[in-house]
């Protein structure tokens, strides 16, 4: 039994808990889920009116599950006795409670993807990844805000308003899963799961210093997440540390019959995670996801950031190397052409007539569709729609379409090649840190571009993990969400470093990002 219930700052110890930690102690029944839920409904009452990083939460259904995660441990050490609590026929995140992206479905509540088209949609079922994350024992507390249908870089092209920076309020927290990326920063959701297409996951956990893992393509099962590109869609978590990455990866990998892309992978090993060695590992940084375009080129923190980075690799037995990828170069033209062909055939079925929304006074088929469509869709979507149809019209389908096929498929063919000689492969996850509210995403040309670093992973299916890093005043992991001021200036923001690694890599990507999340929480502890 608990002994005696915490009071809010006594939580504090568990809060800062990886997940392993913190599901361990609730399964000990030192701390309850009811406690933590509570504590995590008490930061989204204070946060959330500035950082709107929830579009739905749903307190009392949350606590009351976590009543009954309490209700099952107790059980369970009563029948088994104290000394079996701690073992696996628990399940392993009982109790915690995690976030998800609202392009997952969970039964029962809504799922509006960011658009009014969906704003009053309710699926009958879950996605794959959802239920097995409900089977591990998570308690899902609420759906986060995001860019119309996944399609931005800084969750401002929500139809429900945009989400702050957790750090900094005039700022973007990334996208198009900033919601998610918002809440674990500021402690409004212990984990969450966001989705990624060309870097939704990765980026936004970038700007919010925290791990977002992009796994390889049919890792995890897309059945149940709301389709923007079918070929690059992937869920992956956003987490405080590289180990919670690990644990909910493991939960939501497998493959499914729901989705025939789906694949078995490897699960991660925590404990080969934990004895990661760098040494002697060959590391490349591919040049062309260095350069930038227009306003967009490497900001001097980012640049800064990865050196030490880089620095760090060397010092630690690493060989690190520039390798020259030229054909990365058209790595951003080639997801955009890709990437809306396939939205705009996807988001043919919102027509008005299935379901979604229906706009009012229609007189024929045609005015149905049109006008639903149009008052439906948000701006960056119908920019992507259009996009999509001008690149597969029968003039354009084979010079523009196919030879984006075919430059994707060289692009694949140049990652294969440097995994024949790099373990991972290293670069900014962004060119720059989390920039003002309307800076990038006034101009899509602009956003499209700060893409650059995080669209070769997902048009080669490749693993891809953003670890988060700071590079003022010394080289540290930053902490989440952290309100770090340097001489009461403004804050120093994260920098988010991307590793790469082969299909199926995920151990080799994750091992390297928790060696430094270990050696460097040492290093900068000791400055
Ligand atoms: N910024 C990219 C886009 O707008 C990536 C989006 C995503 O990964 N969902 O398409």
């Amino acid at each position: 039994m608990t002994s005696k219930p915490h009071c809010s700052s006594s939580l504090s110890p568990f809060l800062s808990m990886n997940l392993v930690e913190l599901a361990r102690n609730i399964r000990e029944q030192k701390v309850t889920s009811e406690e933590i839920v509570r504590k995590v409904f008490q930061n989204i009452d204070e946060n959330e009116y500035n950082l709107h990083a929830y579009l739905a939460f749903w307190k009392d259904e949350a606590v009351e599950k976590a009543r009954a995660c309490d209700e099952r441990i107790r059980l369970f050490r009563e029948k088994n006795g104290t000394s079996e609590a701690d073992n696996t026929a628990l399940p392993p995140l009982l109790g915690v409670p995690v976030a998800i992206k609202d392009n997952l479905l969970y039964a029962g509540k809504p799922a509006t993807c960011g658009s009014k088209m969906l704003e009053n949609y309710i699926p009958p079922f879950a996605a794959t990844c959802v239920e097995k994350l409900e089977e591990a024992g998570a308690v899902i507390i609420g759906k986060t805000n995001m860019d119309e249908f996944g399609m931005g870089v800084s969750t401002e092209h929500s139809y429900f308003g945009a989400t702050s920076h957790p750090m900094d309020p005039k700022r973007v927290p990334g996208g198009s899963s900033g919601g998610s990326a918002a809440a674990v920063a500021a402690n409004e959701a212990l984990a969450a799961l966001g989705t990624d297409t060309g870097g939704s996951v990765r980026q936004p956990a970038a700007f919010c210093g925290l791990y977002g893992l992009r796994p390889t393509y049919g890792s995890v099962s897309r059945h149940g997440l709301v389709a923007f590109a079918s070929s690059m869609d992937q869920a992956g978590p956003i987490t405080r540390s590289s180990i919670d990455a690990a644990v909910l990866y493991n939960i939501v990998t497998g493959a499914d019959e729901k989705d025939q892309t789906s694949v078995l992978s490897p699960k991660i090993d925590l404990e080969v995670m934990e004895n990661y060695r760098m040494e002697g590992k060959r590391i490349g940084i591919p040049k062309q996801l260095l350069a930038g375009e227009g306003k967009i080129t490497i900001s001097e923190e980012v640049a800064n950031g990865l050196s030490v980075f880089r620095d760090f690799l060397r010092e630690n037995g690493a060989v690190v190397e520039e390798v020259d990828m030229p054909v990365l170069s058209y790595a951003v033209p080639v997801y955009y052409i890709l990437s809306s062909a396939e939205a705009s055939s996807n988001l043919s079925r919102y027509d008005g007539i299935r379901y979604g929304f229906r706009a009012e006074g229609i007189e024929d088929l045609r005015e149905l569709y049109t006008k639903t469509r149009s008052e439906g869709f948000g701006l960056e979507v119908k920019r992507r729609i259009l996009l999509g149809n001008y690149v597969l019209s029968s003039e354009h389908f084979e010079d523009i379409y196919r030879k984006a096929e075919k430059a994707r498929n060289l692009i694949r063919k140049a990652f294969d090649d440097a995994f024949e000689r790099y373990d991972l492969l290293l670069s900014p996850t962004s060119p720059v840190t989390a920039p003002e509210k309307g800076e990038i995403s006034d101009d899509p040309l602009t956003a499209y571009t700060s893409d650059l670093c995080t669209v070769p992973a997902s048009l080669s299916g490749i693993p891809a993990i953003s670890i988060p890093v700071k590079s003022c005043p010394a080289l540290r992991p930053c902490a989440a969400g952290g309100n770090d001021e340097v001489s009461g200036n403004s804050p120093v923001l994260p920098i988010g470093i991307q590793l790469m690694g082969p299909r199926f890599g995920e151990q080799e990507i994750l091992g390297a990002a928790r060696f430094f999340e270990k050696h460097v929480k040492g290093g900068a502890e000791d400055a």
